[in-house]
């Protein structure tokens, strides 16, 4: 049987190696992780992975597009398999956490800058900061 994750590789041209699909099937349920993170939930299914090699991972998934690298300040860089849609995000200001939010009005990039600088803009990436409802009632 194919997985879903071992499709999205072969699709993308990519050999679907043990570390991609355990990587994206870990974002599946860990959106918004670290590396570090993603690390430590597929080392108990592949022993042998090493922190550089999940690195590596998810430096060519990112290549091929078919997970997004965000790097909210402060944070290190965070990966999810939402792709494609200018989705922006909320990030909580004491914890970290991250959640999604959709595009501020209509189709991306979604905000009309003043001045472009004669650029053609694709994307606009927005950073909302915050206090999320856990800390809020800490
Ligand atoms: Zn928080
Ligand atoms: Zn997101």
């Amino acid at each position: 049987m194919i997985t879903d994750a071992e499709g999205m590789l072969h699709r993308a041209g990519l050999k679907a190696t043990a570390g991609r699909v355990a990587a994206l099937e870990a974002l599946e349920t860990l959106p918004h992780a670290d590396a570090d993170t993603l690390f430590r939930s597929v080392r108990s299914s592949i022993p042998t992975t090493s922190i550089q090699s999940m690195h590596n991972v998810l430096g060519d998934l990112s290549a091929a597009g078919l997970i997004r690298r965000i790097e909210p300040a402060g944070s290190p860089a965070l990966y999810e398999r939402r792709t494609g849609d200018n989705h922006h995000h909320v990030v909580c200001r004491s914890c970290g956490s991250v959640a999604d939010v959709d595009c501020v009005v209509g189709e991306a990039p979604c905000l009309a800058p003043s001045n472009t600088a004669g650029f053609a803009v694709e994307t606009a990436e927005v950073t909302f900061w915050g206090l999320c409802p856990a800390c809020q009632s800490a």
